[in-house]
């Protein structure tokens, strides 16, 4: 079985976790779900060290089979005044109020134990309602597999130990991934750094932290 089936497989059982099934493998699993629970991933993204280089765009959709012409993440490009040139690597945010769940009409888009917005390809049906409500247009619909699509935090690789595509990509680290409950670099750097979150007036906190984020991108 490949990392997406297992994840996907870990990801149906998350779902139904409140269902009572007493055997021993729920109890095996119920144990997974837990540790689960006490995380909370997120991203620490320094705008200052963006250069545009795309690395990023290119490792996740190489390694997430990524449409052409369709996007997980992107780095935009802003002129600031006196001319200054600075990029903004986007994606979804995994918000913990996420107003992309509700409007799903077969709840095949939901928040798991992790805090991570996750859509099960084997549930959803392809009617766009999520990508709507998306405020921030981090979803899209897959014109290959006529499915909603966007960024997963790369889940299938956090689970077996390796960073998302994106990050190990960036020459400059101006990405870096980690669990915002532990006491790791990207929970350090929130706490030492003045962050701020994309459109916080939107009130879906997102767990994607920016240092240097302008105002308006
Ligand atoms: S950024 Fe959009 S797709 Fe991602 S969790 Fe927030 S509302 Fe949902
Ligand atoms: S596109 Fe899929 S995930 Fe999105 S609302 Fe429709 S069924 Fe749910
Ligand atoms: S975390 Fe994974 S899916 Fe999300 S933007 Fe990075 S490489 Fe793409």
């Amino acid at each position: 079985m490949n990392d997406k089936k297992v994840t996907l497989k870990r990801r149906g059982f998350l779902k139904a976790a409140g269902a009572t099934v007493a055997t021993v493998a729920l109890m095996s699993k119920t144990s997974e779900a837990s540790n689960e629970k006490n995380k909370k991933f997120g991203f620490y993204i320094d705008v200052d060290k963006c250069y545009g280089c795309m690395s990023c765009v290119v490792a996740c959709a190489e390694e997430n089979h990524v449409p052409l012409n369709s996007f997980r993440t992107k780095v935009r490009r802003q002129v600031e005044d006196k001319g200054k040139v600075i990029f903004v690597p986007i994606q979804c945010n995994h918000c913990e109020n996420p107003p992309c769940v509700k409007p799903c009409p077969v709840n095949a888009t939901y928040k798991g134990p992790d805090g991570l917005v996750v859509i099960d390809d084997n549930v959803c049906i392809g009617c766009g309602k999520c990508v709507k409500a998306c405020p921030y247009n981090a979803r899209f619909l897959d014109p290959i597999r006529g499915i909603a699509n966007k960024c997963s935090f790369c889940d299938h690789r956090i689970y077996s130990g390796k960073l998302p595509a994106c990050v190990e990509a960036c020459p400059t680290t101006a990405k870096i991934f980690g669990d915002l409950n532990a006491d790791g670099e990207v929970s350090k750097s929130i706490k030492a750094i003045k962050t701020s979150v994309r459109n916080p007036e939107f009130k879906t906190k997102p767990k994607i932290f920016f240092k240097s984020l302008p105002k308006k991108i």
